[in-house]
């Protein structure tokens, strides 16, 4: 009898496809980027490993790590952001997944340090009625840097700028954390270019925001 893929499994196979679409896309260059998520009902998390390229990249090539960071299997070492991603589950349980790129548009945001306003109708159902805040700079890789993620990202917030590095996104699982990471480079893209064309126009207040 064939046994049914385990929750790892399937998520490692979620996981690479995310990453290379993500790649694709242009969201990443070389091995640049990370995607994880939680296995269910565990303290362990599947992640990508670090410095390998996308497109030989496969599952097996994935590394398992405890929420404290321990290393459980997997060749390579984890994702260099891996203290950014433990740090989130452990601060947010609903928390899943998450897509971290350095897609250009947000990242040029992210460069000048420029929260995405709620300004475009759509945002409203992925990322709610809220602006895209920018964390404070720290190097990347580093534990300052996944305090400041966390801090940025709240119990609210789906997305944030990383400054002058790229972006984080957070989901129920890997669909909805990469969505999100589409959503902000939509999102990015259209604020710059309703800027360089007149003036933006915040929605807040017609969704009962204040700001
Ligand atoms: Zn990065």
């Amino acid at each position: 009898m064939e046994a049914a893929m385990s929750d790892e499994d399937s998520l490692r196979s979620e996981i690479l496809r995310a990453a290379q679409t993500m790649w694709q896309k242009g969201y990443v260059v070389g091995a640049a980027g990370n995607i994880s998520a939680r296995i269910a009902d565990s303290d362990r998390i599947v992640i990508t490993p670090s410095g390998a390229p996308y497109d030989t990249m496969k599952v097996e090539d994935l590394v398992v790590c405890t929420l404290g960071g321990e290393q459980l299997s997997g060749a390579g070492r984890p994702s260099s952001e891996l203290f950014a991603h433990v740090a989130i589950y452990q601060a947010r349980p609903e928390v899943q997944a998450i897509v971290h790129t350095h897609s250009p548009y947000a990242t040029a945001l992210a460069v000048n340090r420029t929260p995405i306003p709620f300004c475009l109708d759509e945002m409203y159902y992925s990322l709610g009625p809220r602006a895209i805040p920018v964390t404070e700079f720290a190097r990347g890789g580093t534990q300052e840097l996944a305090k400041s993620i966390v801090k940025t990202l709240g119990r609210e917030n789906k997305a944030v700028l990383v400054a002058n590095h790229g972006t984080f996104a957070v989901g129920a699982d890997i669909r909805e954390a990469f969505e999100i990471s589409e959503e902000v480079e939509k999102a990015a893209m259209i604020y710059i270019l309703a800027r360089l064309t007149g003036q933006v126009h915040s929605i807040a207040s017609h969704f009962g925001e204040s700001t």
